[in-house]
């Protein structure tokens, strides 16, 4: 794991690296806003450590400019003054958590690895659609065009199949594989029977149609 640490006394610095180095991390250093910046545009890390009070571009606006460029990595904020406007400012910029100066190595570093926790047990619930459809797999929602659709756990995991491997045409053996764990018999027509059913509950009564049948190949949707 690699931590990003941004603070501009040599001190809290140092410590801070030791600290985490011991504890297993690897951690680099940046003495200024800029540095940090820089050092967390290009470098792959799994959470950073912002002091807000830095000389020349403080901790806020180095949150603020990686949170624009994307970057999703939990921030942990070291505030020198126990202000509520800080604190409010600090979750509002998109900070993760915050720490007061001064702080016992231990509180950090109990405060960094349940961040770290946090991000690496809930991956940013991925919504899949197609045009006006859209599916939750975290929250096992379907709705199209806003419109709540019941599924059943089947149906469900059918049409999870067809978005996550959307405009590709499924053979029914490789529905089979994925959604009934079976093998497929060909006098079997149960892929069919579901697939038509899928059908009724997310196309019928809205346009355009999503899943189209390819002749001899399988099923297919697309927007
Ligand atoms: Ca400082």
């Amino acid at each position: 794991m690699k931590i990003l640490i941004v603070e501009d006394e040599p001190k809290t610095g140092t410590y801070l690296v030791q600290g985490l180095t011991e504890a297993g991390f690897v951690a680099d250093l940046a003495r200024s806003g800029c540095d940090g910046l820089h050092l967390g545009l290009t470098g792959d890390y799994d959470l950073a450590i912002l002091d807000v009070m830095l000389p020349g571009m403080d901790g806020w606006q180095v949150l603020k400019a990686l949170r624009a460029t994307g970057r999703t990595l939990p921030v942990l904020l070291l505030t020198a003054r126990d202000a509520v406007e800080d604190r409010v400012q600090g979750l509002e910029s998109g900070a993760d958590d915050y720490l007061v100066k001064p702080f016992a190595f231990a509180e950090l570093l109990a405060r960094v690895r349940s961040l770290l926790r946090r991000v690496h047990r809930q991956p940013a619930p991925e919504v899949l659609r197609a045009g006006d459809l859209e599916l939750d797999p975290i929250r096992r929602r379907v709705t199209r065009g806003g419109r709540r659709i019941d599924l059943t756990a089947k149906e469900f995991a059918l049409l999870e199949l067809f978005l996550r491997r959307r405009g590709e045409v499924l053979p029914r053996a490789l529905i089979a594989s994925q959604v009934w764990d079976m093998n497929f018999d060909s006098d079997t027509n149960v892929i069919d029977v579901a697939v038509k059913r899928l059908r009724a509950k997310i196309d019928e009564g809205f346009e355009p149609k999503l899943i189209r049948t390819v002749r001899g190949m399988g099923y297919v949707l697309d927007a």
